[in-house]
């Protein structure tokens, strides 16, 4: 969903190689005291050698993966900065407010920060969630990384050593030299890998291998936390299922990957957040306690492995030209998201149906509820490509409104869900111009799939550079084909792929599992009938400008209190929409705008209504083949 050097800036340049620091700037230790995670703060001290004169220390700001500035700097705190044993008086900048200048007095010996980082109980997005709790601590190095402004993460060789609260464990994919009772002293790297390398603590924790170092495809391994040792065990079955993931993953870049070693660190607790952030070697995936031991919750976040770990090519190994900065200090452009995060969620929710997490029937579930979130109002305004180029603050934008913004987030709107129909389309225009005999997994293998030498790499891109690609694959008007769905605005949907794959996208009262979220709160999605979400407490979070309930006078932010005269509840009022269809008057709402209580009549009569791909007849079915399983 979400570093580094960025070695090249171009679709052309060289690839550059990340495994181990080149110490060509400053050499820092990173000590870190997470024995108090459960007490939601963390204590970090940051040493490197002193050089006299003025000198800034930089918290990270712009974070990879996260697709913005979302370095939570208010949460740097208790900040001290000596020079061997003196204390240095500091000052922010006024302007780069991540930044914090000192003067280091001669002959100083050593520079050393100390400071917190307290973890936040609500709020934030992505890493800056909140990460640990009585249980968890999900260790993100940028929270508590202060380096010298103005040197590449790259360049910086650190040291650094987690303490454990007593008797936990720990799992992740950063290199550990030793273990001296609860402190973890791990190999040095760069700057700019430690950050890349999160690690989970947890005083329940499971390690399993789903392949050995041993085994033809390297070292993959599912590091598990919870809330409890119920949640970590995992039916055997999912657990095989997991290992095909690997296999039918890896078979779509010609079995190339560009990682020593791939562990996923996976939360299974109720409240530390449900999303996933990419890295080379490893991912920080977050779900529902019960998400792993519940087989309904374990096909809803389906997608979600498979995700982050394309990501590994797509997105960190091969990233858009604009998200290759050199750092955390400089912006990044996010223009190309709907290659990073589009083409992303067309495989991690293809790649689900290969390896089995959910069955094709199932797939196809998911691609109609993708379709029927991409049907929001926003879209006869917001063309796709703005939804990519607004992420530095579609995905914190609070407060409703995510169908009229096209938000980054709830039902993802943007260029995930339109990213998987535009990319569906093009899978489908690749076998139709191939006579089937090429697929857009040629496509991920050419552009992906490079330099299989086991070392980590960033290559950047550029849009052409996916156009001629794809070009080779089968001869196309690629450039044409992506600009015009890029552009598009209007209610008419990017449907193509869907049409052509033989299918079409249809409403019916039966429900489909994937238009609610991962982690069941006890909504309800009434986006297909009156084009409303609402919370189990009656708020709607969010109302469609031109559906049913917001032209009847419903909004987002308003509470429901009264369905047909009666207590509002969400299994009220889905009885009250399933029994619309032989109804003789209105539905009738009483509700809540902050204090004022009114009632609304909203004229509809159309039932529950979920989306639903039907085979259309005499149409060729494509996508029972693609979303058949690959691997050996
Ligand atoms: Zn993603």
């Amino acid at each position: 969903m979400a570093l580094a050097v960025m070695v090249t800036a171009s679709g052309s340049g060289r690839a550059g190689q990340m495994t181990a620091p080149r110490a060509t700037g400053s050499a820092i230790t990173l000590d870190v005291d997470a024995a108090d995670a459960p007490l939601k703060i963390l204590h970090a001290t940051m040493s490197m050698p002193a050089k006299a004169g003025p000198m800034s220390l930089f918290y990270p700001k712009w974070i990879p993966g996260e697709h913005m500035a979302s370095g939570p700097i208010a949460n740097l705190t208790g900040l001290h900065i000596f020079a061997d044993d003196r204390e240095l008086e500091w000052r922010r900048d006024l302007i780069e407010t991540n930044a914090f200048a000192f003067t280091v007095p001669v002959g100083a010996k050593t520079l050393t920060a100390k400071y917190d980082y307290v973890v936040p109980f609500s709020g934030g997005a992505f890493g800056t969630l909140p990460s640990t709790n009585a249980k968890i601590a999900v260790i993100n190095w940028y929270t508590v990384g202060l380096y010298p402004t103005g040197e590449s993460p790259a360049s910086i060789a650190v040291t650094p050593t987690l303490r454990a609260p007593a008797g936990w464990k720990h799992g992740g994919s950063l290199d550990v030299a030793s273990v001296d009772g609860d402190t973890i002293h791990y190999a040095p790297t760069s700057l700019e890998m430690l950050n890349d390398h999160p690690v989970l603590l947890g005083q329940h924790f499971r390690s399993i291998t789903l392949w050995p170092a041993s085994s033809p495809v390297g070292e993959h391994v599912i590091d598990a936390v919870a809330d409890s040792e119920w949640a970590l065990q995992f039916p055997p079955s999912r657990i095989e299922i997991y290992k095909r993931i690997v296999l039918e993953e890896r078979a779509v870049f010609g079995n190339v990957g560009h990682y020593r070693k791939y562990h996923w660190l996976l939360t299974l607790s109720d409240n530390l957040g449900a999303f996933g952030v990419e890295h080379h070697e490893c991912a920080d995936d977050r779900v529902a306690e019960n998400t792993f031991v519940d087989d309904d919750a374990a096909k809803r976040s389906s997608l979600l492995l498979p995700h982050e770990f394309f990501h590994s090519w797509n997105g960190k190994a091969r990233r858009p030209a604009g998200l290759v900065t050199g750092g955390y200090e400089q912006p990044m452009k996010d223009d190309l998201l709907w290659v990073y995060e589009g083409l992303t969620n067309y495989y991690g929710e293809l790649l689900a149906a290969r390896a089995g997490l959910i069955s094709p029937d199932e797939w196809l579930d998911e691609v109609a509820a993708d379709a029927m979130s991409v049907s929001a109002p926003g879209r006869t305004w917001r063309p796709l490509q703005d939804t990519a180029d607004s992420a530095p603050f579609l995905y914190t934008a609070g407060g409703g409104w995510i169908g009229w913004r096209r938000q980054t987030a709830g039902g993802l709107p943007s260029f995930y869900n339109e990213g998987t129909l535009i990319w569906l389309e093009a899978d489908v225009t690749i076998r139709k111009l191939s006579n089937g005999g090429k697929t857009l997994d040629d496509f991920c293998t050419l552009f992906h799939g490079q330099h299989d030498n086991g070392t980590i790499w960033v290559k950047g891109y550029d849009a052409d550079e996916v156009y001629r690609t794809l070009n080779q694959v089968a001869a196309f008007d690629w450039k044409g084909f992506f600009e015009t769905r890029l552009r598009s605005k209007g209610a008419r949907l990017p449907l193509g792929g869907v049409e052509a794959g033989g299918f079409r996208l249809v409403y019916s009262a039966q429900p489909n599992m994937f238009t609610d979220p991962w982690a069941l709160d006890g909504s309800l999605n009434a986006y297909g009938s009156l084009g409303i979400h609402v919370m189990a407490d009656g708020t709607v979070d969010d109302a469609w400008p031109g559906a049913p309930a917001y032209s009847a006078g419903i909004s987002t932010g308003m509470k429901i209190v009264a369905v047909n005269g009666r207590k509002f509840s969400v299994d009220q009022l889905r009885r009250a929409l399933a029994g619309s269809t032989d109804a003789k008057a209105p539905m009738e709402f009483i509700v809540d705008n902050a204090g004022y209580f009114k009632t609304v009549s909203v004229p509809y009569q159309g039932g529950l209504r979920y989306p639903h791909l039907e085979r259309a007849a005499g149409a060729t079915d494509l996508l029972t083949a693609i979303a058949a399983p690959r691997a050996r």
